[in-house]
């Protein structure tokens, strides 16, 4: 059993680092939130009040952070993690990133003797509790083997994508593709609603018809349908707007960089958008269903 860094206990952090402590590894957690702290130890997380503490024995260290400027200031600098890992502590990043931040993240910890990992995840919370997420993980591939052992107690699947920055490149376009899915779910739960359908019914058939996807699975935005979506707790975010329009904007980003039109993910950006911009960015990413109704009641 290894001794793991973690820094970053928020709504990923917390049950990913508890998932490796029931695996048996001693997990020293460090977040600024003290909440976050206090949680993280309830899970038997060892709970440390720096990333250096955190840093102390560990074979590999995992940062689940909210923007890519967090996990640049949390690498770098007189405090951060290559100032106080060991030379052999391997360094994995769990957060959506955009690829140039994570080939800083491979070409700067290469560059002082570290290896690094990008490793997003998918799954939501749910997949972080039941450590069934799917880690994308991008970087050498003797590094992917070394990464994948400390993974694997998260894991419901682990993919080896490629080169670096393959994992944080497959993370952006599956959360494109997320991000238009939930607005056809959004639209649809609705709809389904006004044509006087029983909302656990018709969950029902679209879980075995066509309209199937992971938002209408897990964050069916009708309360009483799922248990792991957001609208049976007012919308607390289970994945915030604010998480959701940084990741968009990534993938719009990407597509711009790469010439292409994506209408549907810009769609997407806007709405996110709209809600940030009225104070909702902490709440859940399926609040977008409140744009679907003429007064925004749910
Ligand atoms: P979160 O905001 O709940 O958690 C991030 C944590 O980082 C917070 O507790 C915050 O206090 C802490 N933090 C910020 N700056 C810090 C610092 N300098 N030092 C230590 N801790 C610091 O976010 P989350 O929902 O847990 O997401 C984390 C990452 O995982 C994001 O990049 C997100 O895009 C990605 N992600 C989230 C989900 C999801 O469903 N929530 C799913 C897949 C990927």
């Amino acid at each position: 059993m290894s001794t793991i860094a973690w820094i970053g206990l928020g709504h990923m952090g917390a049950p990913m680092s508890g998932n490796l402590v029931a695996a048996g590894h001693t997990v020293r957690g460090f977040d600024i939130a003290p909440a976050c702290i206090e949680a993280a130890a309830a899970r038997g997380v060892t709970t440390v009040g720096s990333v250096a503490e955190a840093l102390e024995g560990a074979e590999a260290c995992f940062t689940s952070l909210p923007m890519p400027a967090h996990v640049r200031g949390v690498y770098d600098g007189p405090d951060g993690i290559w100032a106080h890992a060991a030379s052999d502590t391997l360094l994995l990043d769990t957060s959506t990133v955009d690829v140039d931040t994570s080939r800083w993240c491979h070409d700067e910890s290469s560059a002082r003797g570290f290896t690094f990992v990008d490793s997003p995840v998918s799954g939501g919370t749910a997949g972080a509790e039941a450590h069934s997420l799917t880690f994308m993980l991008g970087g050498a591939a003797t590094d992917l083997e070394r990464a994948k052992a400390f993974v694997e107690p998260m894991a419901g699947s682990v993919i080896l994508c490629g080169e670096a920055t393959a994992g944080i490149a497959s993370k952006l376009v599956n959360n494109m593709m997320l991000f238009v899915s939930a607005l056809g779910v959004a639209e649809g739960s609705q709809l389904a609603e006004r044509l006087g359908l029983d909302p656990t019914v018709f969950w029902n058939v679209a879980n075995v018809s066509s309209g199937a996807s992971w938002p209408q699975r897990t964050w069916y935005p009708v309360p009483g349908v799922v248990s792991t979506g957001a609208a049976d707790k007012n919308f607390d975010a289970t994945f915030s707007l604010d998480l959701a329009r940084k990741d968009c904007s990534l993938a719009v980003q990407a597509g711009e960089s790469a010439g292409l039109n994506l209408p549907a993910a810009e769609l997407a950006l806007a709405q996110f958008e709209q809600l940030v911009g009225e104070g909702l960015g902490a709440k859940d990413t399926m609040l977008i269903t409140k744009l679907v109704t003429p007064d925004g009641s749910l």
